[in-house]
């Protein structure tokens, strides 16, 4: 359901705020959805497992890739009813955002930008593409790599066609702007056309070259450094309550005593069991003594231990 929902709308920030909440409060409280401290960051949880995450799709980049659909829909045409609509009255990639628009309309024109991006148009006859405003030329698009007073030339105006630069099956670029154009005219020239056939376009966030929700979320999601400890934790077979409280381990976030103290809560933090060394999570895996002794810990600490050593040796 919550998939349907954040494919159809762009949701305010507010409610992905609340169901992060929704989403925090169950993993650390359960059912209840309790308000307790959360050892990890949400932002940490949203990294795939190999990052260091739980592989939890992040709400805020699965709505925009979700809602990056409709764009899609719109630049291929697909024929629905909306599309039609909305092809119907402007140029829906030029048009400015009218005042009296709707708050989903607003985003969904604010998500040009984004959907250019992923979008590339292979040049057939050139007359669907803009030489400016498309993502056509080897180098990205072309109005972000020009001066201003270029986007004005009569001949390649703004809004002009990459037809207007196509002569039977040759490329022809105005000579005027031939000198101002050096950096990329190799592209240009190198961009292969074929005048019998129309354009074409794809969508790069993956291979297919066309829209996919997990291939467009792969490409937008926040990234970080690969952990090397992530097999260790995640396996097939693997026993989920275990490979949580690893996890949680080896962000060293288990809640030991010196770790509830720094969190503000008064308490004494010698090891319990020793009385000797402040109780925090190397002292109890792998230096207590009482520990091993009573074996209370020692499963526990053999498995950390073996994981720490295959870990120097990685
Ligand atoms: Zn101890």
């Amino acid at each position: 359901m919550l998939v349907h929902w954040i494919s159809v709308f762009f949701l305010p920030k507010r409610a992905i705020h609340e169901l992060n909440s929704i989403f925090r409060r169950f993993l650390w409280s359960g059912v209840d959805l309790a308000h307790k401290h959360c050892p990890i960051g949400w932002k940490s949880i949203c990294y795939p497992n190999n990052e260091g995450g739980l592989a939890v799709r992040d709400i805020s980049t699965m709505n925009l890739a979700a809602n990056l659909r409709h764009l899609w829909d719109l630049k291929i045409r697909k024929p629905t009813l909306w599309v039609e609509w909305v092809h119907k009255n402007k140029d829906f990639w030029s048009m400015k955002t009218p005042s009296n628009s709707s708050w989903c309309w607003r985003r969904i024109l604010d998500h040009r930008e984004y959907a250019s991006k992923f979008i590339f148009n292979i040049v057939g006859k050139g007359n669907t593409i803009r030489f400016w405003k498309d993502n056509w030329h080897p180098l990205g698009i072309l109005v972000e790599r020009f001066p201003l007073s270029l986007r004005y030339d009569s001949t390649l105006h703004i809004n002009a066609l990459v037809s207007s630069c196509i002569n039977d099956d040759t490329w022809l670029i105005p000579s005027h702007i031939q000198p101002t154009l050096t950096t990329l005219i190799q592209g240009i020239m190198n961009t292969p056309i074929d005048p019998l056939e129309d354009d074409e376009v794809t969508w790069t966030a993956g291979n297919s070259g066309l829209y996919t929700l997990k291939d467009t979320y792969e490409a937008l999601r926040p990234r970080t450094q690969v952990v090397y400890w992530s097999k260790l934790v995640w396996f097939k077979h693997c026993i989920p309550r275990h490979c949580f409280i690893t996890w949680v381990a080896l962000h060293r976030r288990l809640k030991t005593k010196d770790k509830l103290n720094s969190w503000g809560i008064d308490i004494d933090i010698t090891c319990t069991l020793c009385r000797i060394s402040v109780e925090d999570d190397r002292h109890l895996f792998f230096s207590c003594e009482v520990c091993f002794l009573t074996g209370t810990m020692r499963s526990a600490g053999v498995l950390l231990t073996s994981m720490v050593i295959l870990l120097r040796l990685a």
